[in-house]
């Protein structure tokens, strides 16, 4: 089974090639375009992608060696994410499935940053039902109890801003380009996490809070830089590392809670933020401190790309889960 995968929720116009569960091409286009405005701008990420898409999927079919005659499906991002952007990917998908007359499959995004591990990868292991998914993301955060590839729940999110917010606006507070969760991450390897505390939001079960951290480390920053002008270039790696240990920590206190609450020790993380290094070792550190066995994405899975698209493209492709021309791209979109 060959499925090309077409991923335009957001700014990054993405197009990859599967051979069962195998990745033959994973190409993603990044929109440099929206650096210079602190975020992403739905009409240039629509227009960006128009350019971008028909070369995306020339080149993730040459990479894979594969003719348009060859594939079996075509698989697109239906949501959730910006309407603009989605309905590039999805007219495109529409055309080609309909010019081949091959099957149409409309994938959840968030569903596919989850079933991200289930891509046949050498060095990583797979997840078994049931597991725990900490999805973090640009836009959510969640805890999703993963019963099957087509049955999951959301046991906990955010009642306000993701976590990739935290990040990305911590970043803009310090004057770094967007998006700053990378950057963060790289400051943060050379501070001391342990120098700044910030205190933790008070929300109980399993559900999140990020909008009063945020607030927390403005005023933190203001107070400081009102006494000090040069605070922030004088501690950028102590700042960057205590806030992104304080997501850690809150983080891990919610995975905790939900493995108690659950009996489920297995943890699969995904999502944009699933990429940050202190979050990874945290992780893997879990597995002897509290003896659960944690799946940490290959990195090129863990933002925004499409051989997420493409491994839930083989499983309905498996389970004939196809969708028609009328499918309509959404904003929102139920899990
Ligand atoms: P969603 O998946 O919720 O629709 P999205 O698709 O825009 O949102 P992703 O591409 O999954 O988001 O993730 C992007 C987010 O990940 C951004 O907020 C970015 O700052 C963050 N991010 C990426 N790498 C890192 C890192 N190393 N450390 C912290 N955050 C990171
Ligand atoms: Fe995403």
């Amino acid at each position: 089974v060959f499925i090309l995968a077409i991923e335009s929720s957001c700014d990054d116009t993405a197009a990859a090639v599967l051979q069962n569960d195998k990745v033959l091409s994973n190409v993603v286009a990044r929109q440099s375009i929206h650096e210079e405005y602190g975020g992403v701008v739905p009409e240039l990420a629509s227009r960006a992608h128009q350019q971008n898409i028909v070369p995306v999927i020339d080149v993730a079919l040459k990479k894979a060696n594969i003719t348009k005659d060859q594939l079996s499906a075509i698989a697109f991002t239906q949501g959730p994410g910006l309407m603009g952007s989605l309905l590039v990917g999805s007219s495109f998908a529409k055309s080609l499935s309909m010019a081949l007359n091959i099957p149409l499959i409309a994938v959840n995004h968030m569903h596919a940053h989850i079933l991200a591990h289930f891509i046949d990868e050498e060095g990583f292991d797979k997840p078994t039902f049931p597991f725990l998914a900490l999805t973090i993301s640009g836009g959510h955060t969640q805890i999703v109890k993963v019963n099957d590839f087509f049955n999951m729940e959301i046991i906990g999110e955010t009642t306000d801003d993701a976590v990739g917010e935290a990040f990305d606006k911590t970043a803009k507070i310090l004057g770094l380009p967007y998006p700053g969760g990378p950057l963060i991450d790289q400051f943060a390897k050379e501070g001391n996490p342990k120098k700044y505390s910030f205190t933790k939001p008070k929300i109980a079960g399993l559900d999140f809070s990020f909008s009063g951290l945020k607030t927390q480390i403005l005023y933190f920053i203001q107070k400081n830089v009102a006494e000090n002008p040069n605070f922030i270039e004088e501690n950028k790696a102590d700042i960057c590392a205590s806030v992104q240990q304080i997501i850690i920590d809150i983080l891990m206190d919610k995975l905790r809670l939900a493995v108690a609450e659950t009996g489920i020790t297995q943890i699969a993380i995904g999502g944009g933020v699933s990429a940050n290094s202190g979050i990874r070792t945290t992780l893997k550190n879990a597995e002897g401190k509290y003896g659960w066995k944690t799946f940490i994405p290959k990195f090129e899975y863990t933002t925004d790309n499409a051989a997420m698209i493409g491994i839930v493209g083989y499983q309905k492709f498996l389970h004939d889960k196809f969708v028609d021309q009328s499918t309509v791209s959404k904003a929102r979109i139920e899990f």
